[in-house]
């Protein structure tokens, strides 16, 4: 998937504001921040959507979830509290068919029915 804007970001040749990265999991500020605090969390491995997950990619997603706390703390909210959403597919509200994990906090977010961030 060479021209997957997140795998280009993997590689370095699009820009982005990191804030965490591991083996497996790559954190960086999303361009359009829905919330003081807008991560996104994703493999580093192409994964097109929730649906693409499979049963081998146990230990990369279980980094992608466990890197939030870890950010979480970092970016000072995890006290406070924050929101993770993946959306999958049209109906979604999918627009990047890369996984991501949105790590959204820094202020009281509204109900759960949100738009899409
Ligand atoms: P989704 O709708 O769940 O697929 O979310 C895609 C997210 O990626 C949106 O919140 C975009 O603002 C964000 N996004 C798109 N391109 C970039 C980029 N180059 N750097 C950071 N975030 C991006
Ligand atoms: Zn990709």
């Amino acid at each position: 998937m060479t021209d997957c804007i997140f795998c280009k970001i993997v590689r370095g040749e699009i820009p982005s504001r990191q804030v965490f990265e591991n083996e497996h999991v790559l954190a960086f500020h999303d361009i359009q921040p829905a919330a003081p605090v807008h991560v996104l969390i994703i493999p580093k491995k192409h994964i097109a959507s929730a649906n693409e997950m499979q049963p081998e990619d146990r230990e990369v997603l279980g980094e992608v979830l466990l890197a939030a706390p870890a950010i979480a703390r970092e970016l000072g909210v995890a006290e406070g509290g924050y929101r993770l959403i993946n959306n999958c597919g049209p109906d979604g509200g999918q627009v990047v068919y890369h996984l991501h994990v949105h790590l959204l906090g820094g202020e009281k977010l509204g109900g759960l029915n949100v738009k899409h961030p």
